[in-house]
């Protein structure tokens, strides 16, 4: 696709926009260091339209001014800016950390990142209603209140073998607000209504809690036995297909035993990968703290992959000791550990991990919780 350079324009918009991307230009050539921070973007009515990072402030704010085509991203944002605002914090992950914050409170409309590191990701969405389910989605999206499992890498065989699951338990898997009909409503709705058209339960794949064939609490039976099955806790759909799968071999029928074989296979997987995530997540629980590049050193207190306190890295015995008070709560509720993650804090959760991730090395800076060694010393 051929690209058009960017030329002036002499509209009177677009010469008040050259001319405010002068002074900008002008303000970070004259102020702005190479240090970490963040940066915000404002449009004239004072819409934040753009909030970014950087380990390298003022190089990546002179990026901005160097947009050869009107398409590039620095030139559409710049387009529509007409005031910069840039804050400098201690680290680099400081600078993810606020970016993030910020992006979630604003949401500026310019901005793309934040998903990012969601992109290759799913999640499996534990949907309540009238009859629970499981469904597989590439990120939280709006969701504010959902439980996630997550993050796994490949959706098609997370969602492979999450029916391989539903179809063990009888679960459903249809739209979220199809309606359900309970034996125990039949007075309210009169006869029991008719198959809708599915056929999963006409073949013994789902429980049927759309035509009243399963009381809601048997359902519900069922699903919380997926959930015990994912987290480790029972291996019922795996034994039973195991049952068949032996009974299928005893009978001879070869071609089925091997579908159910595999089958298995995919199920089992689907829990290994739970396992995974449970210790990936529990792995990350530790105080951090990175040498600042700016200012004081700060402590980020992280248990299960989320930041939980941010404080000033004690310097003295006696800081330290209040320190580990304060991270001694942090640490001390009980916590579910079945590897669900709230909506809210799936964000953070993939910034920590993948900061980890790409830079083993900070783990150098980390220190498991304990009173006495809470903290790097210093
Ligand atoms: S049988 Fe009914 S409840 Fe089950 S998946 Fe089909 S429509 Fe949904």
């Amino acid at each position: 696709m051929s690209r058009r350079k960017l030329r002036p324009s002499f509209s009177p918009s677009a010469v008040e926009a050259e001319a405010r991307a002068a002074e900008m230009l002008a303000r970070v050539k004259g102020e702005a260091r190479d240090l970490p921070g963040v940066y915000q973007m404002r449009a004239a009515d004072g819409e934040i339209i753009y909030v970014g990072k950087s380990k390298k402030l003022r190089t990546r704010l002179l990026s901005y001014f160097r947009a050869e085509y009107p398409a590039d991203k620095g030139a559409r944002i710049l387009r529509e800016a007409a005031e910069l605002h840039w804050e400098y914090v201690p680290t680099e992950f400081a600078s993810l950390l606020e970016e993030l914050k910020r992006i979630k409170r604003y949401r500026p409309r310019l901005n793309v990142a934040g998903k990012r590191d969601a992109r290759h990701m799913a999640f499996i969405r534990v949907a309540r209603g009238d009859a629970a389910l499981f469904r597989v989605v590439r990120s939280s999206g709006n969701d504010e209140t959902g439980i996630f499992y997550g993050p796994f890498h490949g959706a098609v065989q997370i969602e492979e073998a999450l029916r391989e699951l539903n179809d063990a338990l009888g679960l459903r898997d249809c739209a979220l607000d199809f309606p359900m009909h309970f034996p125990e409503q039949s007075d309210l709705f009169g006869a029991s209504p008719r198959t809708p058209g599915c056929i999963r339960h006409e073949i013994g794949k789902c429980l049927g809690p759309c035509v009243g064939a399963v009381r809601r609490d048997e359902y519900h039976e069922r699903f919380v036995l997926a959930q015990a099955f994912l987290e480790g806790a029972n291996d019922v759909p795996v034994t039973a297909l195991k049952r068949l799968m032996d009974e299928a071999s005893g009978r001879l029928e070869f071609e089925r035993a091997a579908t159910l074989r595999d089958k298995i296979e995919r199920l089992e997987s689907l829990r290994a990968q739970f396992a995974r995530l449970r210790f990936a997540v529990e792995s990350l629980s530790f105080v951090y703290t990175p040498r600042a590049v700016h200012g004081d050193d700060v402590s980020y207190v992280i248990r299960r992959g989320r930041v939980r306190a941010i404080e000033p890295a004690p310097r003295t015995a006696e800081q330290r000791r209040a320190f580990d008070g304060r991270v001694a709560g942090i640490f001390a509720p009980m916590e579910r550990t079945e590897g669900t993650v709230p909506s809210h804090e799936i964000d953070e959760l993939l910034l920590v991990s993948s900061w980890f991730t790409r830079f083993p090395k900070e783990f150098e800076q980390t220190s498991a919780f304990a009173p006495s060694n809470a903290t790097r010393a210093v």
